[in-house]
């Protein structure tokens, strides 16, 4: 699998290291039931899904990945930085 770095450019998917879902990205603010949630439930849904990656033998940059878990197919890559939550 190959997954284009916007500041790298396309590049081997053993260069990056997987976080997980994008959802890690809202941190619930409080609340000990919504912050269980947050760490230990997650969703395992076949299809496209947003996940986080860093490009860590690269410029280490996190990344915003939609991926077809079903095919592999990367069907899009942005800074984590430049996507509005
Ligand atoms: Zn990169």
């Amino acid at each position: 699998m190959r997954i284009t770095c916007p500041n790298c450019g396309s590049r081997d998917s053993r260069e990056y290291f997987y976080l997980g879902a994008a959802k890690l990205l809202d941190r619930p603010e409080n609340g000990a039931a919504a912050f269980h949630d947050y760490v230990y439930l997650r969703e395992n849904s076949a299809g496209p899904n947003t996940e986080l990656w860093q490009h860590e033998m690269g410029c280490r940059a996190w990344l915003h990945v939609t991926r077809d878990t079903t095919s592999h197919a990367v069907l899009a890559v942005a800074l984590v930085s430049e996507v509005s939550r």
